[in-house]
């Protein structure tokens, strides 16, 4: 069997649906599951309801749901002209009449917990599915709507859910492979799951890639493609920068840094469970669907460039704590880890010197609480509206003057770097710089590694701590960590 998950434009409207269903009858020969994400930009206006509701402006709520309602119909009414589209058109309204109860509730009560999140923002998946597993009938798919929140398990980590490998993989056997036995297309929704309970859950923002290799995974496909809206893999995001290339074949290792990093294509926790069956990924382009895209699998071939590519991840804060020297260099790094995992809260990139650390972590993080404990190891500053650029390429490891080269360029565009780091696999490069001059770094930095000859001059990565030649900046050299 196979999974296919289609992304937000690639189920966007009726038109963008079709064409999913052409893709899939030509595949249908290989038993696939079909695993969709909720029309384009509906998370994002599910979200933004939800917000307006809790902050008391319900009116306004109600009013981004209105055209959500007529947009599903619309789709709707053009894809089932063949067939009666009534108990559709049913369970489309009892979804949108329930998120608007739920708005209310929000409203009444001023607030807007993570739990209620997860019940809200599963609607856009609820709705897509069914709608899709509608249209893929008409199409003489025999699809069947199967709910996520019957076969992938999670924890109770509400908007971050992380599934409960176990559980999910024999839910989705027991599910699933009679399904695909009987020569039936199972269509389900991606992102949301659910309690051990069944209270709903998501998978994090962009979580339907994830689900796709959850399923994948649990029943042993043959390969996994992501369908979306670009021609597969790229040096670097093409909206950054068009003159990205598609990458014809990348390994695992280095695909998985790229979506660590921030390379939206990919939830970063997509290659996990692929990982662990040794499962190889397409991303492929649904306006294109005659074309290669991208192989992602266990080995790739070296690749021609320095670096494979780039990803950038905005929305980052550097926390700097500087100790008070009571604990000792081991001790203060204890308790300044501690604290983060206390917390829950991941690090991107860490920095050390003797007397202080810099941690980077994503500034959608509440850490009030963390920044009071770290209050009481030394002294704490925060710096916001921060960006990683991140390098990644399996073949720097023991090549000579590489960093050199990222940092000339980076100063030579005259962008201040806040922070250098080196993966301790020594498969990326990393460094902070702001937000703002993340479209100039990435450009600049292609333009250098993809778009022109290869690198000559060589100069050690260790002995950059000397000094780059950057712009007002004294970088702090450091492997990376993981916390929490
Ligand atoms: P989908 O809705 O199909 O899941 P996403 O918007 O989540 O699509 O991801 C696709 C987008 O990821 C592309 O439109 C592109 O702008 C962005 N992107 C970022 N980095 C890369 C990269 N290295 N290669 C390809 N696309 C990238
Ligand atoms: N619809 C969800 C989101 O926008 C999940 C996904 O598209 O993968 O985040
Ligand atoms: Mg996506």
């Amino acid at each position: 069997m196979i999974v296919m998950k289609f992304g937000g434009t690639s189920v966007e409207d009726e038109k963008a649906i079709e064409r999913a269903a052409q893709i899939v009858l030509r595949r249908l020969h290989e038993r696939p599951v079909v695993v969709v994400s909720a029309l384009a930009g509906v998370t994002d206006s599910l979200l933004a309801m939800s917000q307006a509701a809790a902050a008391g402006r319900i009116q306004e709520a109600l009013k981004l749901l209105r055209p959500l309602r007529r947009r599903h119909l619309a789709v709707l009414d053009v894809l089932m002209m063949k067939a009666p589209a009534e108990p559709v058109r049913d369970d489309v309204r009892t979804l949108l009449d329930s998120v608007q109860d739920m708005l209310r509730g929000v409203a009444a009560l001023g607030e807007l917990t993570p739990r209620t999140t997860d019940h809200i923002l599963c609607t856009g998946e609820l709705l897509s599915s069914r709608i899709v597993s509608a249209a893929f009938a008409q199409h003489g798919i025999e699809a069947v709507l199967v709910d996520s929140r019957e076969c992938i398990v999670t924890d109770a980590n509400h908007t971050n859910a992380v599934p409960l490998f176990d559980w999910t993989d024999e839910s989705l056997r027991q599910q699933l492979q009679p399904l695909l036995l009987a020569g039936r297309v199972p269509v389900m929704g991606g992102f949301l799951a659910a309690t051990i309970d069944g209270i709903p859950t998501t998978l994090g923002r962009g979580g339907s890639d994830f689900s796709a290799t959850i399923v994948g995974a649990a029943l042993d496909a043959k390969r996994i493609e992501i369908w979306t809206d670009v021609g597969g893999m790229m040096t670097t995001d093409p909206r950054l920068c068009p003159s990205a290339r598609r990458i014809d074949v990348i390994g695992f290792d280095e695909a998985s840094e790229l979506a660590y990093f921030g390379a939206k294509v990919l939830h970063p926790a997509t290659l996990i469970p692929a990982v662990r069956k040794n499962i190889p990924v397409f991303v492929l382009n649904s306006r294109q669907p005659e074309s290669k895209g991208t192989c992602i699998r266990a080995r790739a071939p070296r690749s021609r460039t320095t670096f494979r590519a780039i990803a950038a991840k905005a929305g980052m804060k550097v926390v700097n704590v500087k100790s008070t020297r009571t604990l000792g260099a081991n001790g203060f790094l204890r308790a300044v880890f501690e604290a983060f995992e206390r917390h829950d809260c991941a690090a991107d990139l860490v920095s050390t010197s003797e007397v202080s650390v810099s941690i980077v972590l994503n500034a959608s993080h509440s850490i009030d609480g963390l920044l009071h404990d770290l209050a009481k190891l030394g002294e704490v500053d925060v710096e916001d509206r921060k960006a990683i650029i991140c390098l990644v390429g399996k073949d720097i490891s023991g090549q000579a003057g590489i960093a050199a080269t990222v940092f000339d360029t980076i100063a030579a565009a005259n962008i201040n770097v806040h922070m250098i780091s080196q993966g301790a696999s020594e498969i990326n490069i990393g460094f902070v710089i702001e937000e703002h001059d993340v479209p100039e770094a990435v450009r600049q930095l292609h333009q250098r590694f993809f778009e022109t000859k290869p690198l000559s001059r060589p100069t050690r990565l260790r002995a950059i701590s000397g000094g780059l030649g950057m712009q007002a900046c004294t970088p702090r050299i450091n492997a990376r960590a993981e916390v929490g």
